[in-house]
């Protein structure tokens, strides 16, 4: 492909992918951000991993002359930097994401753009409050959603993501489980969980500050104006939320993945979308014959990674400025929080 050729396919697609809500780059700041961020991930031996809630300028892969190498949800990126062999890995994503990159991949640089890119479930709960659970529960497993830090991590059985979250819930023989830390999700989980064994959650008190706005007001006015349309609620929302979408639309509570599979096998045309709002960026550039009803609802944490400050972590490299970017896991915890990521991992 010539350059033109590039250009023009890369606009094309930032074009396709906008929902209303992200602020729009025009044309010459997209195209020469791009053209450097490419240059320097060459100069450098460098890839971008990028998660589906980043805004569509960095979703955009380097097949359609964009800056990601791979585009997914955390599961998927988290297999994604264990198979990448570049000296570094850019994280376009937010910390405890990159967190598991650097545990999978201790000798390689992880670089996070913007390290104040956090996350309510994961900052909800630390190592210290699982002990504490631990001891209040003596031998009853502890699954830890993959949306918690490094040191939370090291203090769990097992970690799991909305996609492997049920089988590995289900996987335990236990009849009592600890799930931690979102309880809209644990809530979700249970209910099914419940039916099928019998087993019963114990729940932490966190909830993700972007699904939990997804009250069962919210969601029955997006049905009201779009009475055709199937729902796409993630595990995160509020329960009472899912149990009412569901009972009035067809549609599907699940992970990211999830989503974005049962979109592509729907015959539906019209879809109301119960996650973050660039998941519609995601869904509308891989079903452009499809149309989404998006909630303008953001995660401040993923939005403060930008073009901008992923050039600038690829400009720092070899810099005294690295270091402000560099992911860094103490050893001691590494190890103990690489266990029950590698656990999870034998899931699917
Ligand atoms: S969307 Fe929710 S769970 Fe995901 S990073 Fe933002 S606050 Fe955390």
């Amino acid at each position: 492909m010539t350059t033109e050729q590039s250009d023009t396919v890369l606009l094309d697609r930032y074009s396709s992918m906008q929902t209303g809500c992200a602020v729009e780059y025009t044309s010459q700041d997209l195209l020469g951000l791009v053209e450097e961020i490419r240059a320097l991930k060459k100069k450098h031996n460098a890839v971008v991993l990028s998660h589906y809630y980043m805004p569509a300028e960095l979703q955009i892969t380097s097949e359609h002359g964009g800056i990601a190498d791979f585009v997914g949800d955390s599961l998927g990126l988290s297999r994604a930097a264990m198979d990448v062999e570049s000296d570094y890995i850019i994280f376009c994503g937010v910390k405890f994401m990159a967190e598991t990159a650097f545990i999978l991949n201790p000798d390689k640089k992880v670089l996070l753009p913007n390290h104040d890119a956090g996350c309510s479930l994961a900052s909800s709960i630390t190592g210290a409050d699982v002990v504490a659970l631990k001891a209040q529960y003596p031998g009853v497993p502890v699954i830890a959603y993959v949306n918690t830090y490094a040191e939370t991590k090291a203090e769990c059985d097992i970690c799991c993501t909305s996609r492997n979250a049920l089988a590995i819930a289900e996987s335990f023989e236990s009849d009592t489980l600890i799930f931690l830390p979102d309880k809209f999700m644990g809530r979700n989980l249970q209910r099914v969980i419940t039916e099928k064994t019998g087993k019963k959650m114990i729940l932490w008190e966190g909830a993700c500050e972007v699904h939990e706005q997804f009250t069962p007001g919210r969601i029955a006015g997006m049905q009201a104006m779009n009475p055709n349309a199937a729902v796409l609620v993630h595990w995160e929302v509020p329960d009472d939320a899912v149990l009412q979408a569901l009972a009035n639309s067809p549609g599907i509570v699940g992970s990211t993945s999830d989503i974005i599979r049962y979109v592509g096998e729907s015959p539906m045309k019209e879809f109301i979308l119960g996650s973050e709002c660039d998941l519609g960026a995601t869904l509308q550039g891989l079903y452009p014959e499809k149309s989404f009803v998006t909630p303008c609802i953001q995660c401040p944490h993923m939005k403060r990674i930008t073009l901008e400050n992923t050039r600038d972590a690829l400009r720092s490299i070899g810099t005294s400025l690295e270091a402000k970017y560099v992911i860094d896991v103490p050893e001691d915890i590494r190890s103990r929080a690489l266990l029950p990521i590698e656990r999870m991992m034998e899931f699917n």
